[in-house]
């Protein structure tokens, strides 16, 4: 199967595909759009099974940065890169070089950052070789730490006061009780803010040791990491991976609002209609879990810590506007968001 004709293909507007035999590079860039800046998205690293799976991804998560970038309101068009070979095995310094001087090749029409398999050491090698990388630490007055898990977070935090609000009618969190699907770098800072908001939290995560932590510091009860999501909660914020909202869980989630940061928390589209028909309000993923891009995006340019943090905590509005014509019109907020996002990412 070629590119133009892939069903994940969607009108992407650059697709590039890069290899050096000495470093032993095999990596795909992908842009999906650009018309409201350059693509702005992370670099995976994954021993994918074949080219095709990894095409399949990078275009998939190219796309999905177009509408992430788009909601958070950022002058950044979707992109992603990613390299395909075992970040454990194949990461070396001369193949993060050669990734740079490919990404350095595409001109600027895609800017490069963190993900899966890939961290900020690697970031400063591929930095060697191109200019168009973000996410790197800055020190000095206008500094930043480089890791946008604490917007991430902040941003989660102020989503779920907003769907609170609009599903349970209540202005503060105090008494609420929420449970968090994974205390990992967002998690347990999520954890933090609601436990400081008065929140009541019900917390799992796969590490004994995270546990034991958010038991201590936010007077959590722990559950074990399969009945997390049909704990008797308020909230369900999923912090962790895979897709949380699934056939099996779907029957057995008992609060009524779903807010949380991981990406692609529904398995499959038909899964927000089916929350939507049992009255549970979600709060669509990629618009909840933004504060980290604003974050990296804001280090492209010069640093204002005070701006992003008001970008961050403009992520409550913007589900607001979202919550609200989904009420409007009856229809799920995943589906409004993305609608909100074509208008913004195509104009009109
Ligand atoms: P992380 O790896 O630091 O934390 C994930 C945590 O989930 C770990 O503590 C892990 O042990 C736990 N976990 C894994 N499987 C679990 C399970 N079945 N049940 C309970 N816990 C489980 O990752 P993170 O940076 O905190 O990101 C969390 C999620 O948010 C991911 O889906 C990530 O893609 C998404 N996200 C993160 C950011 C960011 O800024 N870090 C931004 C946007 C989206």
């Amino acid at each position: 199967m070629g590119v133009f004709d892939h069903p994940d293909y969607d009108g992407h507007e650059h697709v590039a595909f890069g290899r050096e035999p000495v470093s032993g590079l095999r990596a795909i860039v992908a842009v999906h759009d650009t018309r409201l800046g350059p693509g702005l998205g992370g670099l995976r690293m994954w021993p994918y099974a074949s080219e095709a799976e990894a095409l399949t991804d990078v275009l998939r998560l190219s796309r999905g940065m177009t509408y992430k970038n788009a909601m958070a309101g950022l002058p950044h068009g979707g992109g992603k890169a990613v390299i395909i070979g075992d970040p454990r095995r194949d990461r070396t310094p001369e193949l993060m070089r050669a990734m740079g001087r490919f990404v350095e090749r595409q001109g600027g029409c895609y800017i490069t950052a963190e993900d899966s398999g890939v961290g900020v050491p690697d970031l400063r090698v591929l930095s060697e070789a191109t200019r168009y990388v973000t996410g790197i630490p800055l020190a000095g007055a206008d500094g930043h730490s480089g890791d946008p898990s604490p917007a991430t977070a902040l941003g989660v935090f102020t989503g779920i006061q907003v769907a609170v609000r609009h599903a349970l009618g209540r202005d503060s969190l105090q008494g609420c009780v929420v449970a968090i699907q994974g205390l990992g770098s967002v998690g347990s800072r999520l954890a933090g803010h609601l436990h400081a908001a008065g929140a009541r939290l019900i917390v799992s995560d796969i590490h004994r040791d995270a546990v034991e932590r958010a038991v201590a510091d936010f007077d959590a009860r722990a559950v074990a990491p399969e009945a997390i999501h049909a704990a008797d909660a308020d909230v369900f914020a999923p912090c962790a991976m895979g897709a949380p909202i699934n056939d099996h869980t779907l029957p057995e989630i008992r609060a009524r609002v779903i807010a949380g940061a991981a990406n692609n928390q529904l398995e499959r589209p038909g899964h927000g209609a089916a929350l939507h028909r049992r009255g549970i309000l979600y709060a669509p993923d990629y618009v909840i879990n933004a504060g980290g891009v604003i974050d990296v995006g804001a280090q492209w340019g010069s640093y204002d810590a005070q701006q992003v943090r008001e970008r961050v905590l403009a992520i409550g509005d913007t589900l607001e506007q979202v919550f609200r014509e989904a009420a409007a019109a009856g229809e799920p907020p995943e589906v409004i968001a993305d609608r909100i996002a074509e208008r913004r990412f195509r104009g009109g």
